[in-house]
């Protein structure tokens, strides 16, 4: 059923390395259940009954990674595969390699185990599926197959332990079924409900790397809908309880903007979106008389990003990036004299420019910004005079103060 060319060879040779030394070795997880799917995997994980440090001693490019749970990543020239030891699951022997806490999170999980027990570890039956290249079987100890031809997301136990073992689970099943169209299985449902909450103890570098799973797959306007709808985007999100009109609409525009681009095979940055999602609660924070006060929206930046941080982690290189894209929106609205080519010429006048374009999307007033700044890239440098000459009765307009539409100001 699994066709093996779509199958990463340096995997594939993974497998046959570890069962060469007597080992059992199986592709395991999200690309099986995509293979069974249809879908083409982003990456391939193996799992085997060989310990972090035999597997270290197989393969010369690899590296032991992580305390929480160990694991180990084999490179080569252009891929790594990450490979994980059987887990039981539980911890008999209460030597410390299992560690919950009082809620009963998994602190820590490094007790191996035997293929069955691993399989009931996993979060969810479709993705409990073992399958070995070499003689094509799959492992199926939770009906995840009947599950894959049911579309339907299936939680290994009872979701309410479950996600309160670990709460990104919640997260998790919702992703998939958006990302397969899968239904998600009532118990499932409940226990988003009742066990959500519990995201607020995750940290923020784990909630950061589901943050970018979640937005930058292609699906992101769709996940956030169906988060918001279990009431789960404040874990993810810095949200002004009495989000405006405007605000709402500024992140739709983003996430389509996102999506949009990730369907053309362009680059997107988390950067981008958390700029979005924060910029209504900058200009908040920075409101003065009518206007907006510079100086408390220059201080609100770092403010604001501190908060969002205490949220998800936003690794240190995308600060200066979300920072200079808010600057830039003042500088766009400022078009006197020389100042419009300064900002062209900024190295992240691109992307300014494209944060200018979703905020009058998402606005109702007319603007004549973005229109503006199309026209000025496009122009030679005649009529690119001629266009800051034009404005000259409009000057008035210009002031930086003046800056942002209405209706970001209410
Ligand atoms: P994708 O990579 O498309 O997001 P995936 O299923 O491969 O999906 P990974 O995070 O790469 O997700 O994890 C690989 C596998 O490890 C999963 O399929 C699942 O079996 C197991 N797994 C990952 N995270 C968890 C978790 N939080 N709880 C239980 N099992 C998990
Ligand atoms: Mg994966």
């Amino acid at each position: 059923m699994i066709k093996n060319k779509k199958i990463s060879k340096f995997a594939i040779s993974i497998v046959e390395e570890l069962q060469k030394n007597k080992f059992q070795a199986y592709l395991v997880g999200g690309c099986v259940r995509d293979l069974m799917c249809g879908i083409t995997p982003k990456d391939f994980d193996i799992a085997t009954n060989a310990t972090p440090n035999e597997i270290r001693k197989i393969f010369k490019a690899s590296r032991i990674i992580g305390k929480r749970f160990k694991l180990v990543h084999i490179f080569n020239r252009s891929e790594l595969i990450e490979v994980a030891t059987f887990r039981s699951g539980t911890d008999e022997a209460k030597d410390g390699n299992l560690v919950t806490d009082h809620s009963g999170k998994i602190l820590r999980d490094n007790i191996w185990g035997t293929l069955e027990q691993d399989t009931f570890r996993r979060d969810f039956t479709i993705n409990a599926l073992y399958y070995c290249p070499i003689s094509r079987k799959i492992e199926d100890y939770n009906s995840g197959i009947n599950h894959i031809h049911k579309k339907k997301i299936v939680s290994i136990g009872d979701p309410m332990k479950r996600f309160s073992e670990d709460p990104v689970r919640s997260l998790r099943a919702i992703r998939f079924s958006n990302k397969l169209d899968f239904k998600i299985d009532k118990d499932i449902k409940n226990a988003i409900y009742k066990k959500g909450h519990l995201l607020e103890n995750i940290s923020n570098a784990r909630l950061f790397d589901e943050f970018c799973k979640i937005f930058l797959g292609g699906i992101a306007e769709k996940n956030f809908n169906k988060i918001v709808s279990f009431n789960l985007s404040r874990y993810l999100i810095l949200t002004d309880s009495n989000s405006s009109d405007f605000s709402q609409q500024l992140i739709k525009e983003a996430l389509k903007n996102t999506d949009k681009r990730v369907e053309n095979n362009q680059s997107v940055t988390p950067g981008f979106l958390i700029a979005a999602m924060l910029w209504p609660e900058l200009l908040r924070k920075s409101r003065g008389n009518k206007e907006i006060n510079l100086r408390k929206f220059f201080r609100s930046m770092d403010q604001i990003l501190r908060e969002q941080q205490k949220i998800t982690a936003i690794p240190r290189k995308f600060h200066s990036y979300i920072k200079d894209i808010w600057v830039l929106q003042l500088k766009l609205h400022s078009r006197i004299g020389k100042q419009p080519y300064k900002t062209f010429k900024h190295p992240r006048f691109r992307a300014a420019y494209d944060f200018l374009l979703i905020r009058e999307r998402a606005s109702s007033c007319y603007s004549d910004l973005g229109e503006w700044w199309t026209k000025f890239q496009r122009n030679n440098s005649a009529s690119q005079k001629q266009q800051i000459l034009n404005l000259k009765d409009v000057s008035e307009e210009n002031s930086f103060k003046k800056f942002g539409f209405q209706e970001e100001l209410i």
